[in-house]
């Protein structure tokens, strides 16, 4: 998962974008860039590995000089996580263009073959966004404009679609010329404008997410739509065209779920209350299957499940007690590489206040379920703070296939729930009784924030991918993202 952002006003930039990255910090940890440009034309970027807050010193921002400008946060889903990952990515031909990219395309591998081959283009990462940047940039060349219009920016995205399978929602800078915004056919990574009002012009942000229009003084404007082009000229003025023949919005659901703030909203739909709404739906599956439930207190496992647990407490009359207190300051466990960093990474992160426990049969309350290593770990706490019954209910259906689209998930067979019934997790993790939520019910929860969305992105719970796959793109993915290698890489790497 990325975060990306990008604004054009009439001053200076640099540090809304550094404001709107830190809003954006959940949405990753692992590298942070900007790059703006100024109205002669000159680019300042400045990009590293960390956490915004230290890559971006005093000495750097005051070199960051330009009135529009895009940045990046960086969660790495392919490709590795050193420092030449980092973005946003630039090419020098044509224009001077730099990228900034949330998600994950499927057939990277097979472009980046053709952009070797028949293109004449070297990459040098085998990042997807450098494969995603790269096509965009050779169907801009190949128009050969010295000064691209926004026809000519809109028919280049529109060859991306064509050629592009998976996920994106970009970013891009076109040096001297403006700003590119675009979203894939499915719109499945988020993207919202939001406007301002200047001295003599509108100003514009573009984000993955619009809590951070507010702050900034922007109103949303609109979410860009799957298959869509906005692109904000050097002089402010907005153009915008669908650039997709066969557009449909399928908006991946995990961002309600976890990722996304819960005062964002993302097509149209509140983040807040679709996680209320998953509370609700789990206290009347808790109604129906064990109406004498035994529920003495929900507690939530911060952060991203507190609103559904409290809901879930209100609908079921239970009493809600916080009965975990975290460290703000370590950053996400999953972000840990290997299992055993991660295993001792959640007692750090999580503190537990035994007499919330004690002598109670408590309910615990997660967004989701991935390897388990959290849920176990949770419940043994439970336990030895002297919880009777230590129930578990999850506000997202049981996680069984990888992510192609990019979100982080491990592999298929790390999945806890992968290849296993739910009363088979709920023994592994040590639960009295596991409750998932219902594929419908998630489903049903989210989208009545918004009845025209007919569809979401739902395939680590089902398995179904709704862009094409390249052969054996499923085993490959698999590989990489199994532990063992990552650690092997990286000692061979290390050994080099
Ligand atoms: P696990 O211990 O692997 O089961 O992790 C479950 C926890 O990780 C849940 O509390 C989620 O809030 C969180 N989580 C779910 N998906 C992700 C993700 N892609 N990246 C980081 N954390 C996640």
């Amino acid at each position: 998962m990325c975060g990306i952002v990008g604004i054009s006003a009439e001053t200076n930039v640099a540090a809304e974008i550094y404001d709107s990255l830190l809003m954006l910090q959940h949405r990753g940890q692992d590298a942070a860039g900007m790059v703006v440009c100024d109205q002669n034309d000159k680019l300042s970027s400045r990009k590293s590995m960390g956490y915004v807050r230290d890559v971006f010193q005093q000495r750097h921002m005051e070199q960051l000089l330009g009135n529009y400008g895009i940045g990046h946060i960086r969660y790495p889903t392919a490709g590795g996580a050193g420092k030449e990952f980092a973005q946003p990515m630039y090419v020098n031909s044509p224009y001077g263009i730099s990228f900034a990219h949330n998600g994950n395309l499927t057939n990277s591998k097979q472009l980046s073959n053709e952009l070797f081959h028949a293109e004449m283009r070297h990459l040098q990462t085998d990042s997807d966004s450098e494969v995603l940047l790269n096509i965009f940039a050779h169907e801009l060349g190949k128009q050969r404009e010295i000064y691209p219009s926004p026809k000519n920016i809109f028919k280049a995205v529109r060859k991306t679609h064509l050629r592009c399978d998976g996920a994106y929602a970009v970013l891009g800078l076109v040096t001297g010329h403006g700003i590119v915004a675009f979203r894939d056919n499915n719109g499945i990574r988020p993207l919202s404008i939001g406007i301002r009002k200047g001295n003599s012009r509108d100003e514009y942000i573009i984000a993955s997410e619009d809590a951070l229009f507010k702050p900034l003084g922007f109103n949303k404007l609109r979410d860009i739509e799957p298959g869509e082009a906005v692109f904000i000229d050097k002089s402010g003025q907005l153009h915008s065209e669908q650039c997709s023949d066969s557009p449909k919005k399928r908006p991946c659901i995990f961002e309600y779920v976890y990722f996304s703030r819960p005062d964002s909203k993302i097509d149209e739909i509140s983040v807040y209350k679709a996680r209320m709404r998953m509370g609700s739906k789990l206290a009347a599956q808790i109604k129906n299957v064990r109406p004498d439930h035994n529920i003495d207190v929900v507690i939530p496992i911060p952060d991203s499940s507190i609103t559904a647990a409290h809901q879930l407490a209100v609908d079921l009359d239970v009493p809600y007690r916080e009965g975990f207190v975290k460290n703000r300051y370590i950053g996400r466990t999953f972000i840990m590489p290997y299992q055993e960093e991660r295993k001792k990474s959640v007692r750090r992160k999580l503190n537990i206040l035994d007499l919330e426990f004690k002598d109670k049969n408590v309910l615990l309350v997660d967004d989701s379920i991935v390897r388990g290593t959290t849920s176990k770990k949770i419940i043994e706490m439970a336990r030895e703070a002297g919880a009777k019954k230590v129930y578990f209910a999850s506000a997202a259906p049981a996680i069984k296939y990888q992510n192609l689209y990019g979100i982080d998930m491990p592999s298929t067979s790390e999945l806890i729930a992968s290849n296993k019934s739910n009363e088979d997790v709920s023994k592994e993790i040590n639960a009295d009784w596991l409750i998932y939520q219902s594929l419908d019910d998630l489903i049903d929860a989210v989208q009545s924030g918004n009845p025209e969305i007919e569809e979401f992105e739902t395939s680590i719970f089902t398995g179904k991918y709704i862009t094409p796959l390249v052969e054996n793109y499923l085993e490959d993915l698999e590989n990489s993202r199994k532990d063992e290698l990552k650690v092997q890489r990286e000692k061979s790497q290390a050994n080099a």
